[in-house]
């Protein structure tokens, strides 16, 4: 096949419906000439995974719940398997209790901290570890992040706090497999309405505010964060590791913006 992904292998996880990043990321690689693994969370997605994947070709699936050590060594001894080994990995993955995603960040429990932080954070070391194992030709991991980990978003509150670390992460992991030509960048993407945000007390609000002071005074797509990741998962970004690449319409730049200004 042809593109920039041909010839390149890799395993998506966090597909859960048509309006996942994941999927927005699974179209743009595809269309590229990927080859595509995905792995999903448990069995009740199953049956919206299945017409995704066979859209695209892809017939890799494996379920694997991320908080499950074993389900982790079985989707990537599957992946061994099937291929030996492995070109990109994309950690489209986030949970925190919806109880805890509304009002101050100061009541957040100790047991809702660690899960989100299992989920949200620690998985991608775990699968990056896995990964490393499969790319002795080297590799690109791409993960999901948000701004709230840069600065307060209301309601965001733990999750902010969880992206922070997934973000220092990114850091950590890209000099510890970068001597294996390995790299490891994240997307933080502006607000989009998937199942996951939807969990975020006030979502609408945070829609309407993006829109209207953004740069670019619109909302991003799965689609604009698929194209963004092609960059970061194909050799156009072959000397780019450790990144926070912001594809958020240019909401992060803007201080403030004139009293005047007009909607685009
Ligand atoms: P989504 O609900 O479509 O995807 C979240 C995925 O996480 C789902 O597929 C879900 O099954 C999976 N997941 C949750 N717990 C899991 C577990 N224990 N094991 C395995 N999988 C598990 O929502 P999304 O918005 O596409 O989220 C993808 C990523 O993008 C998340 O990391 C999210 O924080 C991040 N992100 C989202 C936005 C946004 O506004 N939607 C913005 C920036 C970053």
């Amino acid at each position: 096949s042809q593109g920039l992904m041909a010839g390149k292998r890799g395993l998506i996880m966090g597909v859960a419906n048509n309006r996942s990043i994941a999927w927005g990321i699974a179209k743009a690689l595809a269309a590229q000439g990927a080859e595509i693994a995905f792995s999903y969370q448990g069995e009740a997605l199953k049956k919206r995974v299945e017409p995704l994947a066979a859209e695209l070709g892809v017939t890799t699936l494996v379920e694997c719940d991320v908080s499950n050590d074993a389900a982790i060594d079985e989707t990537f001894r599957t992946l061994a398997e099937k291929w030996g080994t492995l070109d990109f990995l994309v950690h489209a993955i986030g949970f925190s209790n919806k109880e805890e995603l509304e009002g101050r960040y100061i009541n957040t429990s100790a047991e809702n901290f660690a899960l989100t932080m299992n989920v949200s954070v620690y998985s991608f070391t775990a699968v990056a570890k896995r990964a490393e194992a499969m790319m002795s030709e080297g590799g690109s991991l791409l993960t999901l992040t948000y701004y709230g980990a840069a600065k307060y978003v209301p309601n965001y509150n733990v999750m902010g706090v969880a992206k922070a670390a997934l973000e220092a992460s990114v850091r950590y992991l890209a000099v510890d497999m970068g001597a294996k030509g390995i790299r490891v960048n994240a997307i933080s993407a502006g607000a989009i309405k998937t199942l996951a945000a939807s969990g975020i007390s006030g979502l609408r609000d945070m829609l309407h505010w993006q829109e209207a002071n953004s740069a670019l005074r619109k909302n991003v797509s799965i689609d604009d964060v698929g194209k963004a990741s092609l960059y970061l998962l194909s050799d156009l970004s072959s000397g780019v590791t450790g990144e926070i690449h912001y594809v958020d319409a240019g909401f992060n730049v803007v201080g403030m913006k004139l009293m005047d200004d007009k909607p685009a």
